[in-house]
């Protein structure tokens, strides 16, 4: 009990061959990530290989984490490409927590979670895999990290795994 790669889901084989692909850096672009030209939470809002983002606020928005940890885990990142939680002004920081907290009652909701790891790793030293770019992650979390999409994703790929968690917590943010 308790180690979700012990239970018969279909998902965790689904999900974690990509979170290897992203430990082994493939689709790392050439330039890295720091350019802001490279980064894919600069891409994020607008960007047409984008369609992961979940809602988009003033200063900050929410989109999906494409190497997920857990399904729905998604990222709260300011539209301003800066690294520094310290580097927020007093306006982005505030929307930030919001986002935060909406993410958590949507996610909740949603997937009845039982609890979440949110969080940010502040620099490559501290496991940062885009230290260039401010992004708070918001990863659900399981008694046993059972996933809660068995339905749609049992016999079909990542990504549109990915688009129907997207759309599923899109349409609750908006309702939230
Ligand atoms: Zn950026």
């Amino acid at each position: 009990m308790g180690d979700a790669r012990e239970l018969d889901d279909g998902l965790d084989r689904l999900w974690t061959p990509h979170r290897m692909a992203y430990v082994t850096g493939e689709g790392r672009p050439a330039q890295g990530y720091d350019k802001p030209s490279g980064c894919p939470f600069c891409l994020g809002p607008d960007g047409p290989g984008n369609s992961l983002v979940v809602a988009r606020g003033e200063r900050v928005f929410a989109v999906l984490n494409l190497y997920p940890y857990n399904p729905g885990h998604l990222m709260v990142c300011p539209y301003r490409h800066v690294p520094d939680y310290t580097d927020l002004d007093a306006a982005e920081a505030a929307e930030m927590a919001a986002f935060t907290q909406t993410a958590m009652r949507v996610i909740r909701r949603v997937s009845g979670a039982h609890g979440f790891n949110i969080g940010m790793n502040q620099g490559a030293v501290a496991g940062a895999g885009i230290a260039a770019h401010l992004h708070q992650h918001v990863v659900p979390r399981w008694n046993g990290d059972t996933n809660f999409m068995p339905v749609v994703g049992r016999t079909k790929v990542l990504p549109q795994l990915l688009d129907d968690t997207r759309d599923m917590l899109a349409k609750a943010w908006t309702e939230s």
